[in-house]
């Protein structure tokens, strides 16, 4: 039973917003785990802070007019919705994919503001992006698309007021972009966006810093049961930066990833990746084709299996890297037959609601995007110091720092989601992040 001032606020959300299905499944995820919050602090609901929590500060939406190589105009939408500011400027990626609509947005927005805030780092939470589909354009229609959006997004972001990264379909090529146009229209070369290219203003270590940071916590996962990475076995989905770092620090840390994923379909490897079939991950996606399976073609021994998920493969750990809720009630079902260990949601939201508790109630050990994905963000925050401070630091100094993050997100879960002898991951983390966004809401009045 959810806490009644939860279950009304919710009640009332989902009258106002039926058809905004992912939002309203973010913003029941987080509210379940709320009770004993809410009990021990009835300012908060005479400070309303879950009505205002669940509305965005701002929501812009625009027209994002292009010209494509055949000189036809194309229109898309634009998106930034600009959560919550109360701990720090606005914060979170810019994601473009075709089925992007407002309801993902304010989605990612919601999550953003909790996850920012288990970083423990000075950041509100935004998202923004557009229904633009990268997959098959030129470089020259991702760069005109990119240069428009901007000319209406730069009025709204700002170092200190919002600074949108990458997500889904943005990239170093999209954030060069988007970098540019900005300068020109500004006048100003500052920390807008993060993501920025190592040379230009971006900090090293960002493109891996949430596969890498998703790993440092799974190592501190394995840790509190006395195990470790070296030996273990990794299905990874995903076709991006993401899954990339994740493969890589797997690998680098003696892990065996068997399974990763495309768009087309899964790779069954069961040798395991190397350091040589990880870089070609990145090549395979700056093909820009969206598949995977020229993988199995060039590594004897890699099959690929069309139109699948790899959730189908016996690991001790499964990392779903792609997209919200992939992993469905049937995929958590065969993974529990599997014998899977453990279920690291890096993706945000990536496994449905039902899915998740069908693990937890099997005893699988589940961590949410929230916290395990959080070493992206919080690597964009130190890339925001260097550009303050007008400097760079070195890799060794960034990744000193990530795993320090992700040691103390760690941490906060398994003191606020502690139920007996076990850790609600899921609990741990809302509880966690919300606290110091209502504190804060508090402070600051009405
Ligand atoms: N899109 C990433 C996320 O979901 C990174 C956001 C950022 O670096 O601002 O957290």
């Amino acid at each position: 039973m959810m806490n009644k001032y939860a279950a009304r606020v919710l009640d009332d959300l989902k009258k106002k917003y039926p058809w905004e299905t992912e939002f309203l499944q973010s913003v029941e995820e987080v509210f379940a785990s709320l009770d004993s919050v809410l009990e021990e602090n009835p300012k908060y609901e005479k400070f309303r802070i879950l009505e205002r929590m669940v509305t965005p500060e701002r929501s812009i939406t625009f027209q994002v007019p292009w010209i494509d190589d055949n000189g036809e105009i194309q229109i898309n939408t634009g998106y930034r919705v600009q959560f919550n500011g109360a701990l720090g400027p606005y914060k979170g990626g810019l994601r473009f994919h075709p089925a992007v609509t407002l309801s993902t947005m304010k989605f990612l927005g919601f999550e953003q503001t909790f996850k920012n805030s288990l970083t423990t780092l000075p950041m509100g939470g935004g998202k923004g992006g557009s229904d633009f589909n990268p997959v098959g354009k030129s470089d020259r229609e991702v760069m005109s698309f990119c240069k428009s959006f901007m000319r209406e997004l730069f009025r709204h972001i700002g170092p200190e007021t919002d600074v949108p990264a990458g997500d889904v379909g943005v990239g170093a090529r999209e954030i060069g972009f988007l970098f540019g146009e900005y300068r020109r229209l500004a006048n100003r070369y500052c920390g807008v966006l993060t993501g920025k290219g190592v040379g230009w203003g971006g900090s090293l270590v960002r493109a891996e810093a949430t596969g890498f940071g998703a790993m440092y916590f799974v190592q501190h996962m394995l840790a509190m049961k006395g195990e470790d990475i070296a030996g273990k076995t990794f299905a990874i989905s995903g076709f991006g930066n993401v899954a990339w770092g994740a493969a890589l620090k797997a690998t680098q840390l003696g892990g065996k990833v068997v399974a990763i994923s495309g768009p087309d379909g899964y790779i069954y490897d069961k040798n395991g990746l190397d350091e040589e079939k990880v870089a070609y991950m990145l090549v395979l996606r700056a093909s820009g084709k969206n598949v995977v399976a020229p993988f199995a073609e060039k590594f004897p021994g890699a099959e690929f299996v069309a139109g699948k998920k790899p959730w189908e493969v016996k690991v001790d750990i499964a990392m779903p890297c792609a997209i919200q809720n992939e992993l469905a009630l049937e995929d958590a079902q065969t993974l529990i037959k599997n014998g899977v260990e453990i279920v690291a949601e890096v993706s945000n939201m990536g496994c449905k609601a039902d899915a998740v508790h069908a693990l937890q109630e099997a005893g699988i050990t589940f961590a949410p995007g929230k916290a395990v994905n959080a070493g992206g963000v919080a690597t964009s925050c130190l890339e925001m110091s260097q550009n303050a401070e007008h400097t760079f630091w070195s890799a060794e100094g960034v990744d000193a720092k990530l795993h320090e993050i992700m040691t103390s997100i760690h941490e906060a879960c398994v003191k606020n989601g502690k139920k007996g002898d076990k850790i609600d991951y899921v609990a741990g983390a809302n509880i966690a992040g919300f606290k110091r966004v209502a504190e804060a809401m508090c402070a600051q009045g009405c």
